[in-house]
């Protein structure tokens, strides 16, 4: 690393909505969801189903496997799944539960 950029680097200025993100992880989103299957449950992101994801419906903790592979296939659903790690860094689409 170039030596005469550490003083920048330590000063950097982040803007507040910008450090509200970087600082949440996904298991603090409204989107984050327990994906209920038939034999297992497991964290899924649901913000690329549409109607979640422009909160037309209500979004419930515990969503049914068939409800998403209805609305997404199994393509989608496997994008939900991809993002079930609740530790993850927030997205830009991040929207705090309450
Ligand atoms: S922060 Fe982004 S990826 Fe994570 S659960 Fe929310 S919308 Fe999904």
């Amino acid at each position: 690393m170039d030596k005469r950029n550490v003083l920048w680097e330590k000063h950097r200025m982040m803007l507040p909505q910008m450090r509200e993100k970087a600082v949440h992880r996904c298991g603090h989103c409204r989107f984050f969801v327990s994906i209920r299957g038939l034999k297992e449950t497991r964290y899924g992101c649901v913000v690329d189903v549409k109607a979640y994801g422009n909160l037309e419906k209500r979004i419930p903790p515990v969503v049914p496997v068939l409800e998403i592979i209805k609305r997404v296939g199994l393509e989608g659903l496997e994008r939900c799944l991809e993002k079930g790690e609740p530790e993850r860094q927030s997205c830009g689409k991040f929207r705090l539960k309450g």
